[in-house]
């Protein structure tokens, strides 16, 4: 067998890991933000119904433009929008490779403000965009002031504000998505991928009118409880969506996946009925961990980000061990643990207890 060294491989590749979060059939899965609840299964019903009917007509290629699922998530996102400021691909991971196809590329760059997803400078380097990670202050929260500090000294192509932040629960506020807007004359992606779990704030799709360089993400993977479908989705100016047709794959979305989503957007408040649960969960997790002395940063999203371990290593593997997954990002002294259902959770806090103070160590 050949080594991935003897390969040609592009020199912005050479010694990249792929994203990798570990895939463990574990009881407590608590790593990748899922929604750890499974689907109702009146809309499981209805979606195996709506997968019936497209079977029969996969022989021919699938609608390109995905219109039907274009207006429905026009409807979901309200505020006017129509099916013409709406793109889907196959998870929002797919949404933002395609935006940095269209505006990013060799002799271009993408910032954003770490720590932050981790997909970011991979689909930086998967499409020779130059990375810039400007570091966010101790708290975490982003200022319109250090927003346009960093963008005014960088002067980027493409800048990605990711509200709820991950993987650090952060939200984001509105004048920093303003003032990052005015700051530069490139695209502004706002990533809301956690956005419903933070339902009180304003969605950044209300500034879209009047900003055409601005776009917003999301995707059916969190609150939706359809991870496993693939659908993310973005809103923007109809321009922007013109862009983006000139990059995607043909076909990209297939009809399975149409008539999955379609019929789970139809059934939007069931699917979203385990949000309130989801942050009673998350609320109890952090004033559980907080008593146990472990730091708690402030989350808008269906996980956490918590300092005060010893050995985040050793609390990691500790857990695993119990069958329990959660996330070492290689912040010191941190991990990050995703609220699941209330025995999930229950679980998790009994076994960091158990751990004794600041967890285990090896
Ligand atoms: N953005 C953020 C901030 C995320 O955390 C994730 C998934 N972890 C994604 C985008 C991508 O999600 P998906 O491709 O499943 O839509």
């Amino acid at each position: 067998m050949t080594s991935l060294s003897d390969l040609p491989l592009r020199e912005n590749l050479v010694g990249l890991r792929p994203y990798g979060a570990p895939q463990d059939p574990v009881p407590v899965s608590l790593n990748v933000n899922e929604n750890t609840h499974p689907i109702p299964e009146h809309v499981a019903i209805d979606i195996v119904q709506s997968l019936a009917r497209a079977v029969t007509g996969v022989n021919r290629y699938p609608d390109r433009e995905f219109m039907e699922l274009r207006e429905a998530l026009a409807g979901y996102l309200g505020h006017g929008l129509e099916a013409n400021q709406i793109w889907a691909a196959n998870g929002s991971n797919e949404v933002l490779q395609q935006v940095l196809q269209a505006f990013g590329g060799p002799g271009r760059s993408l910032l954003s403000f770490t720590p932050t997803y981790s997909m970011y400078p991979l689909l930086a380097s998967g499409t020779d965009t130059s990375w810039i990670a400007v570091e966010r202050p101790a708290d975490y929260a982003l200022t319109p002031e250090a927003v346009v500090e960093a963008l005014k000294e960088y002067r980027p192509d493409i800048v990605i504000l990711c509200g709820p932040n991950n993987p650090t629960g952060t939200p984001l506020e509105r004048d920093v998505i303003e003032a990052a807007y005015d700051a530069f004359d490139g695209i502004l992606i706002v990533d809301e991928a956690y956005h419903e779990f933070d339902a009180e704030r304003e969605s950044a799709v209300t500034l879209l009118p009047g900003r055409p360089r601005l776009l917003v993400s999301r995707t059916m993977s969190k609150a939706f409880a359809f991870a496993g479908v693939r659908l993310g989705y973005l809103a923007a100016d109809p321009a922007v969506i013109d862009a983006l047709r000139l990059v995607r794959l043909p076909y990209h979305v297939s009809a399975l996946t149409q008539a999955a989503a379609t019929a789970a957007v139809r059934h939007a408040d069931s699917m979203l009925a385990t949000v309130a649960d989801i942050r009673a969960q998350r609320d109890r997790l952090a004033a559980a961990l907080a008593e146990l002395g472990y730091v708690v940063h402030p989350s808008g999203s269906n996980f956490l980000l918590v300092g005060g371990f010893a050995d985040p290593d050793a609390t990691f593997e500790a857990l695993r061990a119990q069958g329990i997954l959660i996330r070492n990002l290689s912040i010191p002294g941190h991990l990050r643990i995703t609220a699941g259902t209330e025995s999930e959770t229950s679980t998790v806090i009994e076994a960091i207890r158990a751990l004794g103070p600041g967890g285990a160590r090896s």
